[in-house]
């Protein structure tokens, strides 16, 4: 070796500074070193509908077991616009405009660098999915957030204030987020909210990325509209969506993008050298479940709405403060009744003493204090682990 004098390097790039690993996949593996009932990290603990597992099993013994197409088995894209076009009236040609991914996680951060550029700005609502802020720093972009705020009332709605989302606007922006029905939150968000969001993308000449995974899991009368089919936005959205929460298979791997034709294949160019592709095998199983009649989607929602007023009242009981979701399958509570200084100790009081994990508010914001006093609970989880979790949190107490 020559004689060379070197500074010691730590090898690591400056991006991953900015951010940390995901607390809710952390929590999980806290619920499972402590023995904790887990309703941290969204999953289901019940088993993936049977058609499903049948289909993958087929697709296995017949050998569809090399790669699929980079983008997508012909089988699977052509299912997605027989189901975009059915239920959500676009059309959309599965040749050029679908790209199915590694779950939509990989359909989010492939759009993402395929979009943007050094200096851009990517608007996200706050409190966020924490994937978002991570995946804009990554894409080389500045993530910019603009405020939900949390109802005065079990019964009221996360609302943004339309002069604050405005200000977030301007020539850099390239990409706003949202996602509809929400994590953390549970808000769905209603027709004249996403209009006043499309007059902005139009007037500003910016895209709109909208993760649409809770598509299907609505409560008390709440309508999922699809910003793709808003007048003027088909051209400039970027939809994202996936097998893992509408046929409860998290650990497939299985999302895709829609999107404009030359969107499309700029995100198809990142795919490819990300990821190759999605695991072929269950892309098969994926056209099968798309095909499922409409009365599984009703029976799916039925049940969450099941689960939701199932726990609820057992936390209200335990001493949270609710905020009722109207949509997806989380529960955001206040903690301000417990007395503690903040979330994370109160989390980790919870998963090591009481036996219950949850995430801690403040990984859904960029201002810890923001979430401070705020814990998620996720409810999409077989009867018997919430009655667990409700007998365990009737040892907490209250200041
Ligand atoms: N969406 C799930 C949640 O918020 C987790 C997704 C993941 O861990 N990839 O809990």
């Amino acid at each position: 070796m020559a004689n060379v004098v070197t500074q010691p390097k730590t090898f690591l790039s400056n991006k991953v500074d900015h951010f940390t690993e995901s607390v809710i996949r952390e929590m999980t593996r806290q619920a499972l070193l402590y023995g904790a009932v887990n309703l941290s990290q969204g999953f289901p603990d019940f088993p993936a509908p049977s058609e499903l597992k049948l289909a993958s099993h087929d697709a296995i013994a017949q050998d569809v077991n090399q790669y699929a197409i980079n983008w997508g088995s012909k089988k699977l894209r052509n299912a997605i616009a027989a189901h975009t076009q059915a239920r959500q009236g676009i059309r959309l040609d599965p040749e050029t405009e679908v790209t199915v991914c590694c779950g939509s996680t990989e359909a989010m951060i492939s759009t993402l660098l395929a979009v943007c550029n050094a200096g851009d700005e990517v608007i996200v609502f706050e409190p966020f999915y924490e994937n978002y802020g991570p995946d804009s720093v990554l894409s080389g972009a500045k993530p910019r957030f603009v405020k939900l705020r949390p109802p005065t009332t079990t019964e009221g709605e996360w609302t943004f204030d339309a002069q604050e989302l405005r200000a977030a606007f301007h020539d850099h922006t390239k990409a706003i987020i949202i996602n509809t029905p929400n994590n953390p939150t549970g808000k769905v968000f209603t027709r004249e909210e996403l209009e006043l969001i499309r007059d902005l993308c139009v007037e500003f000449n910016v895209l709109a990325i909208t993760d649409e995974i809770y598509e299907h899991i609505l409560y008390d009368g709440t309508e999922h509209i699809s910003m793709a089919t808003l007048d003027g936005m088909r051209e400039r959205t970027v939809t994202i969506n996936g097998l893992s929460k509408t046929y409860s298979v998290t650990g497939w791997r299985v999302g895709w993008t829609i999107a404009p034709a030359a969107i499309t294949n700029a995100i198809r160019k990142v795919h490819d050298f990300l990821t190759v592709g999605a695991p072929a095998p269950l892309q098969e199983a994926g056209a099968a479940a798309l095909t499922m009649p409409d009365s599984y989607y009703k029976k799916l929602a039925e049940g969450y709405r099941q689960r939701r007023d199932h726990l609820m009242p057992a936390l209200v009981e335990a001493g949270f403060r609710c905020f009722r979701p109207r949509g997806a399958y989380y529960v955001m509570t206040d903690i301000g009744a417990f007395g503690f200084a903040d979330d994370v100790s109160f989390t980790h009081h919870l998963v090591k003493d009481i036996g219950v994990a949850v995430v801690p508010g403040s990984s859904f914001y960029l201002d810890p204090a923001d979430g401070a006093q705020q814990v998620r609970f996720a409810f999409c989880k077989r009867p018997e682990t919430l009655d667990e979790a409700a007998e365990r949190l009737k040892k907490l107490r209250r200041a």
